[in-house]
């Protein structure tokens, strides 16, 4: 099989090494003659996948015994409503900043359980940036963001230093740099974007949290069913679990810092490229560019029909996944972390030969 460079937005790429690995456990788990897929999930071999996963999202961003790790099911989409509801205080009364179609879902999520502030939104530019310098009130039980959006290539390069609980959707940038991950008492993030398959979506919760909320929670709702059983209160999503645990150990080994330089480096070659050649323009403000989605439109005044020629090329140099969200139209380069730079570096090869052929 040739090399795809593969820059879809989610599901999206994952480690070879992991894929060798999971394919094995598939067969044939740790030797018992038996596919992880067919045993128990609360039989010891399984139990030993779960803690590890648990243990080493805990070491990756530095966190102690005061926060709970939890591998849920419902995908993000489901988080937006589920940390509404633990977060909620007697207040019922909840700050988002709306940085996007996800963050727009879920303030529609809170705004069915109780009051919502939106302190900041870039509704108004096509959320092509990040709102700053906004206020919080300080009866709100929380306040919510988005880490990366993955649809318009934002991302927040500072978190807002705030009074009330800091709540972040980090579906699409979970362990792509370094951040202090002590400043959120709420990190949910779908793992198919940066972390795993589709399947389990990641809590990491505060433990004084849980347990707290103002509203009656509908049993598997509730952090607390979750926390008090280890993420077993119902079936896990076993394979979900496992290859996200194997992708923890990639990012563990690699080491979190190397992999936020790297990130760092793909993100730069391509924002480079993007402000040079003549037929491309980026969609984000600069200074809020996300190093996990970079996003761009033809350049004005060029024929939109041309933008097939462009795809072609990237299909001729085996590069998959580039089409823009249909919201924003254009392109759309994931960079997630197992992309290596040698993919963001065909593609620059690719912009610049689209540049010199059709320019
Ligand atoms: C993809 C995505 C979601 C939705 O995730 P699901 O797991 O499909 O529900 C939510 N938030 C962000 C930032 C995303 O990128």
């Amino acid at each position: 099989m040739s090399k795809v460079h593969n820059f879809s937005a989610g599901p999206s790429i994952l480690p070879q090494e992991v894929f060798q690995q999971a394919s094995q456990a598939v067969l044939d788990f740790n030797g018992l003659g038996l596919s992880l897929l067919e045993i128990s999930h609360r039989s010891k071999d399984f139990i030993a996948v779960m803690d590890e996963a648990q243990a080493l999202v805990k070491e990756i961003y530095n966190l102690g015994d005061d926060y709970e790790v939890m591998f849920l099911q419902g995908g993000a989409s489901l988080g937006f409503l589920m940390s509404a509801y633990n977060m909620m205080g007697a207040n019922k009364k909840s700050a988002y900043l709306t940085t996007g179609t996800w963050a727009k879902k879920a303030v529609k999520e809170a705004k069915s359980l109780g009051e919502v502030v939106e302190v900041g939104s870039s509704a108004d530019a096509n959320f092509n940036y990040i709102p700053k310098g906004f206020a919080v009130p300080a009866d709100s039980d929380y306040l919510h963001v988005t880490s990366n959006n993955t649809i318009f290539g934002t991302q927040i390069h500072d978190f807002p230093k705030t009074e009330v609980p800091l709540v972040c959707d980090m579906s699409s940038d979970i362990f792509c740099r370094e951040i202090d991950a002590k400043q959120f008492d709420v990190i949910y993030a779908g793992a198919q974007k940066n972390m795993g398959p589709a399947g389990t979506t990641l809590y990491i919760v505060k433990n004084d949290k849980i347990g707290k909320s103002s509203m009656k929670i509908p049993t598997m709702l509730d952090f607390k069913t979750h926390a008090e059983k280890e993420s077993m209160f119902n079936t896990p999503p076993v394979f979900a679990i496992y290859v996200s645990m194997l992708v923890l150990r990639w990012i563990k080994s690699n080491g979190l810092a190397k992999i936020g330089q790297t990130n760092a480096a793909k993100a730069n070659a391509l924002y480079t490229e993007i402000d040079r050649n003549a037929m491309f323009k980026g969609t984000a403000a600069k200074e809020d560019r996300s190093i996990m989605n970079g996003c761009f439109l033809l350049n004005e005044g060029l024929d939109e029909a041309i933008g097939q020629n462009f795809l072609d090329l990237c299909k001729e140099a085996n590069i998959n996944g580039l089409k823009g969200h249909r919201s924003v139209g254009g392109f759309r380069a994931s960079m997630y972390n197992a992309l290596p730079l040698e993919s963001v570096e065909t593609l620059v090869d690719v912009m610049k030969t689209f540049e010199s052929k059709f320019g």
